[in-house]
């Protein structure tokens, strides 16, 4: 996307974020409810469109855009980032991969923001090792009937279209997973709770029942088979855009706890000026500023390369983004004593989003054992192999 483009999308953002997100933030935190008056700002703006092409009813595909969008909402509400971002995990594979028709059902609404998209892939007994998936489609005549239970699908009680992963051969591995979209009204698929969680609030996050679901059989993404590496090809963007919302998450954190800093006197002088309190606020700048360049060198190869080496830093960018906001958010708690653990100030609830981000898009033992599966087969990622 042209600079002046983005810029310019950039700074809508930012408006959204300061005059509509961050005055609901704590609100959406304490009422756990889904902020769909925000969602519809969001498609008004067009922002939904930026993963969806031109002929379809949007303005993309664009590979950084939505990151940096990613990040500056994370820095107002870690929740309505992944509500917004979300979208890009889940019409990914449809823009790759669903037949015409589909897409022209489909994208045009979801470019709007008046339809919501969900990318269910984890299930009870299959979360890490998602290739353990069981919930199953059988292909009879011009359908497929799809059996299983599916755990934390985000935005699923809210979400219109669903891209549901299923095995069609339970014999052959991650080979014999397909993908589906699946309408909400589908008959067989039901929408079962919300999970209650810690941080995220807002964001929901879902179980879904499919009892005997009947979809018609051009519902599949990709050919039979294909399921496993189509909800692959979006994992690099995944894992930047969980890096994208730590980052922003814990920029604010700091910005709060720098300025509590400042104004808050003990022992007669503002604590910043206590050595002890400013080398926690000093290693957090730090923290945040290499967690950054890591991240931005990652975006870059992914952008340029899509090989194993830019899946690695895509790998390494999460590790380290989403582990330095849970260390700089607990030490902004830290940096604001008593006050840190009120929820009159934001930074509580900034330590409890950020858990999420060390387990979903792979956990960060996950991200560690990629890393490790490079330097064992081919070395370290830094140089030319
Ligand atoms: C807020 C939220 C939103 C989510 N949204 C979605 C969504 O939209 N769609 C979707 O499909 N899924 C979603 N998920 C699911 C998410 O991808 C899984 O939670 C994640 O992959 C981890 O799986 P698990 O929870 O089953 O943990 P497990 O896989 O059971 O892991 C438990 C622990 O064991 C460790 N572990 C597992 N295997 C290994 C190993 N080989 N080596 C070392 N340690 C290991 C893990 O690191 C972790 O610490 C979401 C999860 C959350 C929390």
């Amino acid at each position: 996307m042209d600079a002046a483009l983005q810029t310019q999308i950039l700074e809508t953002v930012d408006k959204l974020a300061r005059e509509r997100v961050l005055p609901r933030a704590a609100e959406i935190d304490r009422s756990d409810a889904f902020p769909r008056d925000l969602y519809k700002a969001a498609g008004d703006l067009g922002l939904f469109g930026i993963w969806i092409p031109e002929e379809f009813g949007g303005t993309g595909p664009d590979f950084a855009t939505p990151l940096l969008i990613s990040e500056r909402l994370a820095r107002a509400s870690a929740s309505f980032a992944l509500i917004y971002s979300n979208c890009g995990d889940a019409c990914t594979p449809i823009v790759h991969s669903a037949p015409r028709h589909l897409k022209e059902r489909y994208l045009p609404g979801i470019a709007a923001g008046t339809l919501i998209p969900c990318f269910s892939l984890s299930e009870p007994g299959a979360g890490s090792d998602a290739g353990a998936i069981t919930t199953s489609a059988r292909r009879v005549g011009d359908e497929y009937v799809i059996t299983g239970r599916k755990s934390w699908c985000t935005n699923g009680s809210v979400g219109d279209v669903f891209v549901v992963f299923a095995k069609t051969d339970r014999e052959a591995g991650n080979k014999g997973v397909s993908a589906f979209l699946v309408p909400r009204n589908t008959p067989g698929f039901t929408i079962g709770r919300d999970e209650d969680l810690l941080g995220l609030r807002g964001s929901p996050t879902t179980q879904l029942l499919f009892d005997e679901a009947r979809i018609p059989a051009d519902h599949r993404l990709g050919e039979e088979g294909e399921g496993f590496k189509i909800a692959m090809v979006c994992l690099d963007e995944a894992r930047l855009n969980c890096a994208a919302m730590a980052l922003g998450v814990a920029q604010a954190a700091l910005e709060v706890a720098v300025s509590y800093a400042k104004e808050r006197v003990q022992f007669g002088k503002p604590i910043i000026q206590h050595q002890g309190l400013q080398f926690l606020l000093a290693d957090s700048t730090a923290r945040l500023a290499a967690a950054r360049s890591l991240w931005e060198q990652a975006m870059t190869l992914v952008e340029t390369r899509r090989d194993r080496r830019a899946s690695t830093f895509a790998a390494m960018a999460k590790l380290v983004a989403t582990e330095a906001a849970m260390q700089i958010t607990t030490d902004a708690v830290q940096a604001l004593g008593g006050s840190g653990l009120s929820r009159d100030f934001p930074v509580e609830r900034m330590m409890r989003d950020v858990k999420a981000f060390q387990i979903f898009d792979g956990t960060s033992q996950i991200q560690k054992m990629l890393i490790g599966r490079y330097l064992e087969k081919v070395g370290l990622p830094f140089a030319e192999t």
